[in-house]
């Protein structure tokens, strides 16, 4: 029997700023850029996910790439609608919905207007019930941290726009901040210190792929090198230029000093009851931006605090909603409105 064969069965969703990611019967599904490429002169969808991404930095000026999720606020509710709605009919392979039940993840600080639309597009693609949970909390969820306990548990997502900081007790955030530096910015500055210290012009998904091959928060145990490709900026030809993990330290060392700060200021906040807790449990790191190598020492040194990466970092969100389809109860208690 086919996975999807009726698809009556509920669906869980990760709407982040970087991945969507889908979760039913057991299993995800899809996981793909939360991007959105629009035909300006057609007015119409001209790619989504991966194939939208394929096309970022390639496109004629009529297709206009937008990442609706960006800021970890919704900038094109029309552009998250239609994604939703290519990503869950592909996951169903074009057969009608059997009027699922939704679990979708949202960024803790969407507006109550932007979840109110969240919720009626996901009505509009004939689900039978909507139910929003803040990402961090389906984080802590996934991440099998026992969240309705009157106890302290601190989760940190790095995801590709925000990096959201919570601290849970008793099914409710008790701290929350969403900070605006994450993935996005590492990339970001990988750029900047490739033009400023080797004169080289890279794009966004190579400077993604340094960060993927090299990129470290602490000193690495062994060194590591690649050569990069990019266009020289005084000379405007191809080149080559071998960089190190040491030199990428270096350039996503302001980043990395601000996600490591509002750590800090979040403890600094904290009831000391919770405090306590979290020093004596830990924290749990999340999102794919936590797969950068050693920023789990790095915290750890810098706070004193146990710091544990979860499982699988990239899916740690959709797991928890995908929990959430099945503990009534839990939703009933996390669930935003
Ligand atoms: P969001 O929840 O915002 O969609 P994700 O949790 O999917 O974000 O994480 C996306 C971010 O994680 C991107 O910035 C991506 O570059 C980064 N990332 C993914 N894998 C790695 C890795 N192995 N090392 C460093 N960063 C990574
Ligand atoms: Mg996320």
């Amino acid at each position: 029997m086919s996975l999807f064969s009726g698809f009556a069965s509920d669906v869980a969703v990760d709407l982040g700023t970087a991945n969507t990611c889908i979760f039913t019967r057991g299993a995800i599904v899809l996981d793909e850029p939360s991007i959105v490429a629009f035909n300006t002169q057609r007015g119409c969808v001209e790619a989504v996910g991966t194939e939208a991404r394929d096309m970022l930095g390639r496109t004629p000026p009529n297709i206009t790439p937008i990442r609706p999720m960006k800021g970890g606020v919704i900038a094109d509710f029309e552009a998250v609608e239609k994604m939703l709605a290519h990503f869950i009919k592909k996951v169903n392979r074009g057969r009608a919905l059997v009027r699922p039940r939704l679990v979708i993840g949202v960024p803790p600080e969407i507006t109550p207007v932007e979840r109110r639309a969240v919720k009626e597009g996901a009505v509009r693609l004939k689900a039978s019930e909507v139910h929003l949970v803040d990402e961090p909390m389906a984080a802590a969820i996934g991440a099998g941290l026992p969240v309705t306990d009157p106890t302290g548990n601190m989760v940190i997502d790095i995801g590709g726009g925000t990096t959201d900081i919570a601290i849970i007790s008793m099914a409710g955030v008790v701290y929350g901040r969403s900070l605006r530096v994450a993935g996005d910015d590492l990339d970001a500055a990988i750029i900047q210190y490739m033009k400023k210290k080797h004169n080289l012009l890279i794009g966004e998904r190579t400077a993604e792929q340094i960060k993927f091959e090299i990129g470290s928060a602490a000193p690495l145990e062994a060194p590591l090198s690649m050569d990069v490709k990019g266009r020289h900026l005084s000379e405007g030809v191809p080149r080559t230029v071998r960089i190190t993990d040491s030199e990428i330290r270096e350039a996503l060392c302001e980043p990395v000093r601000v996600i490591v700060k509002a750590v800090r200021e979040a403890l600094e906040r904290v009831p000391p009851e919770l405090c306590g807790d979290i020093f004596d449990r830990g924290v749990v790191l999340t999102g794919g931006g936590a797969l950068i190598r050693n920023l789990d020492r790095r915290l750890r040194d810098e706070t004193g605090l146990p710091v544990l990466l979860a499982e699988n970092p990239l899916a740690t969100v959709v797991l928890g909603a995908g929990k959430l389809l099945t503990d009534r109860a839990l939703l009933k208690r996390v669930a935003v409105e």
